[in-house]
């Protein structure tokens, strides 16, 4: 008999590499692979299962919705599209002027994004160095990382890359002609980076300087994730344009680029336009979400469960470090290769990931339980023991 990994290979393009396990089920922050070994899933699809596998209240939107009206293009509008763009507005800093245009994921929220950006007559986008966007060629013209252009050049142009977290820097590159600032309020794939305090103030007061639109790329951040709906809520700003997707539709593709204030009608009819985007079935999944965080208490639960982990993970010598908020940690290790850690972590039953050669990344779901909390800490040291031993 072939195995699924073999005919994996043989059926599917090779843009990820091997898949490490073929999974079979998920229950909360549980997985189970097809020889039955069970994982707790510290990584949530990439931060997108908000509310864990197969949660009761996003199962019966899905299919409640699916069972009355799944898909009607945009010539029409339902009820979900417009509830889930009201909620979004009611918990975005700036919302009360705000818009929103809905798509499948976060590359597609950041090509609407740059779009936008494009309709103030201007083109030049000022983003930072280790910043993640997305693959589409508009989203990868953003990348600084010359190993991730260079195969797909000529990209859209007119970018230019800052140090992340450096407000002079920031300064130096916008001018009157720069028609946005782009940035993640916390950086995520780039291994969970926090910038400094002060510096997204920072780069709202210059874009005000200079006429830009200061966009936040929400997509890995937003939804819950640090705690907080929007990361840039501690910061005191409002941003022009904020866009979403990961963590928004917990696991049901959807995504968001959020208009605000003048960037709200930027867009005239034929502008842009998506055939599922905005899609009833989407939109209850995003509107499920929403609820289930709020009735559950999942921000004050990421927060303080988030914190718990964090200390945990840290009161091991080989760490040195935990940077993030809430449910959006990047551990920082000391010396031992984080590649190491992730194969060691899932032999033990854990799923993490290893954004950079020196950090572990735990964005698990936001219903992860203090017992599954408690379960990696008490694996912890001996993944790293098993780590070091498989390093030397
Ligand atoms: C994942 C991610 C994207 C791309 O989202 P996709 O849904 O994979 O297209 C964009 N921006 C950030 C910050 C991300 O983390």
């Amino acid at each position: 008999m072939t195995t699924v990994a073999a005919r994996y290979a043989a059926s599917l393009m090779n843009t990820f590499g091997a898949p490490k396990l073929v999974l079979t089920r998920g229950e909360g922050a549980h997985v189970w692979d097809e020889n039955g070994k069970e994982y707790v899933d510290l990584l949530a699809g990439i931060a997108v299962n908000s509310l864990g596998h197969a949660h009761p209240a996003l199962v019966s939107a899905v299919t409640s919705q699916l069972e009355s009206l799944g898909h009607i293009s945009n010539f029409f509008t339902s009820q979900p599209q417009v509830e889930l763009a009201e909620a979004l507005l009611a918990r975005v800093p700036g919302g009360e002027t705000g818009k929103v245009f809905f798509a499948n994921s976060g590359t597609e929220a950041n090509e609407a994004a740059i779009k936008l950006t494009r309709r103030t007559g201007r083109t030049q986008i000022v983003a930072v160095e280790g910043a993640f966007h997305g693959r589409s060629m508009g989203a990868l013209a953003l990348t600084a990382k010359e190993a991730y252009r260079a195969p797909f050049e000529p990209l859209p142009g007119d970018v230019t890359w800052v140090p992340y977290g450096d407000a002079d820097a920031l300064a130096a590159a916008v001018s009157d002609q720069t028609a946005a600032i782009v940035m993640e309020p916390i950086q995520g794939e780039a291994g969970v980076i926090v910038p400094p305090a002060g510096y997204l103030a920072a780069a709202r007061g210059i874009a005000d300087e200079h006429g830009a639109l200061l966009w936040l790329d929400e997509v890995q951040s937003g939804i819950g994730r640090t705690g907080r709906w929007f990361a840039h809520e501690t910061a005191g700003i409002t941003a022009d344009i904020v866009t979403l997707a990961k963590g928004l539709g917990g696991g049901f593709p959807i995504g968001a680029c959020i208009g605000i204030g003048r960037a709200a009608t930027l867009f005239e009819p034929g502008n842009h336009g998506t055939t599922f985007g905005g899609n009833p079935v989407a939109c209850a999944a995003g509107l499920a979400v929403v609820d289930t965080i709020e009735s559950e208490g999942l921000l004050e639960h990421a927060t303080v469960l988030g914190q718990k982990l964090r200390d945990g993970l840290a009161a091991d010598p080989r760490v040195t470090g935990v940077d993030g908020e809430g449910f959006f940690l990047g551990v920082v290790l000391d010396g031992i290769d984080s590649a190491k850690v992730a194969a060691a972590a899932l032999e033990a039953g854990f799923i993490l990931n290893n954004p950079t050669p020196e950090r572990i990344r735990i964005v698990p779901p936001l219903v992860l339980t203090e017992a599954d909390a408690e379960q990696l800490l008490a694996a912890w040291p001996a993944i790293l023991d098993a780590a070091e031993e498989a390093t030397t």
